[in-house]
């Protein structure tokens, strides 16, 4: 059997799309799952499209989210270099070789000239039921090829494709499909302006000679598939053609479209692994990993966008992904990006997390504010708080009242439990906690409600007027563990400025 190789072969035309980061994940499940080699191939061909920087941005997103290559652009390999640009020499072999075996021809057009083409004819095409119209080796005599080529007419070569073969494309996701080639256009491979060949012809050639065994992309290069058939069997490749696997779309959470950028800034979330700043338009875009998201997380919530496991679980390591991961089970049909889902996947995550990695973590936040805490405090406060989260940066909103007392009053609250006897009751609580010393909640709450019951008050009630003093509002964790946390000394404080300015 032929070795398992795949590869992930971005554009560097900006930054990866999520959807891009999801191709990149299945190829390497794939891969890792028969333990075969994974390949980055960047795929520079294009030059009026290239960005600058966007290749960098490739290989950091892939590094952060534990998608590994066994080669690529950076790190080499056997069949280096990995970078088409870098590739020209080797492309320009295969192109004499198409022109010389009458596969292909060379075409002078003008943009101009084809531009008029379109205005003349509805749908145009340059195929065989056109292309003795046009301008090319196949319609011009010989001398009139010879004035174009002193003249040195920028020229283009096209892939003469022979209209009514059938090509059968099986893919191992979308099944048999076929197409009639009269469907197609004679495609442009090589540009004599950049000196570079095309994307359709770059990808076959380096598909065959980085001998790669299976081409899982998205859908939306099902539509050149049946041209790189073609080339295959006119390169007299077809016996190593590679097995095609199409994943379907990413769907808008809302509505049919395929996911937009557009839709991220709408609805409010990224749609790019990293921040990116668009060296074109100076624009910046947010990240997964700057929201805060652990890559992990984003790696499962990515690896059930279309594919699923045939069973309830829903939390997978990257490991159990690779073990369980199969094409079989990739759906045909477009996956629905639910953003809350990758919310949840996040909030599930940081639950696994360490209390002390997360203290770490939020402490940086902290330094921020000028906030200094031991990190045992540190520590339990996170415990007692990370439940209530998704994201280690809403810890900071969630546990602000632990660090600094609160300055204003929930109203709402206020209106509701702070009723004419809540400041005597403050006042009475005041003395019971100034002459007790051992803070722990066991002890704390066992006095409180001693003292609670044996005045016949309403533990509720009581107990929301203290909230209310010590956090600012009603929420936050057990009382008697916020007690414990910012002391026996800044709990009287606080009672007291809550009874003179709550009246
Ligand atoms: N360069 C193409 C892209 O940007 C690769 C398509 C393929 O994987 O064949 O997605």
């Amino acid at each position: 059997m032929k070795k398992i190789r795949v590869r992930f072969a971005p554009s560097p035309t900006g930054a990866l799309h999520i959807g891009g980061v999801r191709t990149a994940l299945y190829n390497y499940l794939f891969a890792k799952n028969l333990g075969g080699k994974m390949i980055l191939r960047i795929e520079d061909t294009d030059s009026a499209r290239f960005v600058e920087g966007a290749e960098k941005y490739i290989v950091e997103s892939l590094n952060w989210l534990n998608i590994n290559f066994d080669e690529g652009v950076h790190i080499g390999g056997e069949y280096a270099p990995y970078r088409q640009s870098e590739r020209k020499e080797i492309y320009k072999k295969y192109i004499d070789y198409l022109l010389e075996k009458k596969a292909a021809y060379i075409a002078f057009d003008t943009p101009e000239e084809l531009e008029a083409k379109r205005t003349q004819i509805a749908n145009f095409q340059y195929d065989a039921s056109t292309r003795m119209t046009m301008k090319n080796t196949l319609s011009l005599s010989k001398e009139e090829v010879e004035k174009m080529i002193n003249a040195e007419r920028n020229f283009v070569v096209r892939f003469k494709i022979e209209p009514n073969q059938i090509i059968k494309i099986s893919d191992l996701i979308r099944g048999d499909v076929s197409v009639n080639s009269s469907v197609l256009d004679d495609k442009v491979i090589y540009k004599s302006t950049d000196q570079l060949p095309t994307y359709h012809l770059a990808n076959v050639v380096d598909d065959h000679l980085m001998e790669i065994s299976h081409v899982i992309r998205g859908e939306e290069w099902l539509p050149s598939t049946p041209l790189h058939v073609l080339l295959y069997r006119a390169f007299g490749w077809e016996d190593t053609m590679p097995q095609f696997a199409h994943l379907p779309l990413l769907l808008k959470p809302d509505g049919n479209g395929k996911l937009s950028k557009r839709d991220g800034d709408r609805l409010g979330f990224p749609v790019f692994p990293l921040n990116w700043n668009d060296p074109k338009t100076s624009e910046i875009s947010f990240g997964y990993r700057e929201k805060g998201y652990i890559p992990e997380a984003l790696v499962n919530f990515l690896a059930l966008l279309g594919w699923n496991p045939g069973t309830e679980q829903e939390i997978f390591s990257m490991d159990e992904l690779i073990q369980m991961f199969s094409l079989e089970r990739v759906s045909k049909s477009g996956a629905k990006f639910d953003y809350e889902k990758a919310k949840w996947f996040n909030h599930k995550y940081l639950q696994m997390k360490s209390n002390d990695d997360i203290a770490d973590e939020f402490n940086k936040i902290l330094i921020e504010k000028n906030i200094v805490t031991d990190t045992d405090t540190l520590v339990r406060i996170v415990a007692l708080m990370k439940e209530r989260v998704n994201f280690i940066s809403e810890l900071w909103e969630q546990c602000e009242f632990f660090f600094i007392a609160p300055k204003t009053y929930d109203e709402k609250a206020i209106a509701k439990r702070w009723k004419d006897d809540s400041s005597q009751q403050m006042r009475e609580l005041f003395e019971i906690l100034k002459n007790l010393d051992n803070f722990l909640p066991a002890n704390t709450e066992k006095v409180v409600m001693d003292w609670i019951s044996e005045r016949n008050y309403n533990v509720g009630a009581v107990m929301n007027v203290l909230r209310i003093a010590l956090v600012g509002a009603s929420k936050g964790p057990h009382l008697f563990d916020i007690m414990e946390i910012t002391g026996k000394e800044e709990t009287l404080q606080r009672i007291t400025t809550a009874v003179t300015k709550i009246l």
